[in-house]
């Protein structure tokens, strides 16, 4: 008898550059167990590491713009591959549909992709808290100029991805306009109700 394969659960956490992506998966990591991947951390963890991918990405993130997923599924896919774990949180992609196409012919028969947890705050309020958080956090892209570039690309590319997971019932949206633990409380019980 053959042991049946468990397939690793995804969930995608997206939402505006600042709208509390990584804040949250911190929140979801200590509650729920779930490993946090964020595809901008590895991107720069990668860059950092001298691969011949450096000066692309770093000229990338600096405007703002999407790495092509040829780099990025695969540093996700060697990171869900290479822990034990069953649930993941995805923080930060797919960005484009261009990320998406290779995620789903990648890893749709790996994984179970189950849905996108958005959250949904002003450009305002983001642009106060890179700002806030450029003054300590050394990031190439945490100023104005940046700041402006990475909207747009939010904007035109990365709410398409949002739209079609949307068609099919698959994106869960939660205001995070308002302070870590109100936001929190939200995201808590989404992953309370959770059935998987
Ligand atoms: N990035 C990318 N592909 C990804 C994730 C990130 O190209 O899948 C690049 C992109 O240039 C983005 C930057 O990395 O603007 C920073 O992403 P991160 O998710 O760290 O920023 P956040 O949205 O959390 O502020
Ligand atoms: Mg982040």
């Amino acid at each position: 008898m053959t042991t049946p394969v468990v397939k690793p659960n995804v969930v995608f956490v997206l939402g505006g550059p600042g709208s509390g992506k990584g804040t949250q998966s911190a929140n979801i990591v200590r509650d729920f167990g779930y490993v946090h991947l964020s595809a901008g951390d590895l991107l720069r963890a990668e860059m950092n590491s001298g691969s011949k991918d450096g000066a692309m990405i770093s000229q990338m993130i600096k405007n703002g713009e999407i790495v092509p997923s040829s780099v990025t599924v695969n540093l996700l896919k060697n990171a869900i591959f290479s822990s034990k774990s069953l649930n993941f949180l995805v923080d930060g992609f797919p960005r484009n549909q261009e990320n998406n196409n290779s995620w789903l012919t990648q890893m749709s028969t790996l994984v179970n992709t189950r849905f996108v947890l958005f959250f949904d705050c002003p450009e305002e309020v983001m642009t106060n808290r890179l700002l806030k958080r450029g003054e300590s956090s050394g990031r190439s892209d945490d100023n104005i100029e940046s700041i402006k570039k990475r909207f747009n690309t939010f904007k035109v590319q990365t709410m398409e991805v949002i739209d079609l997971y949307k068609k099919d019932d698959k994106v869960r949206i939660i205001n995070s306009d308002r302070d870590e633990s109100s936001v929190y409380n939200d995201v808590k019980s989404l992953f309370q109700s959770l059935n998987f």
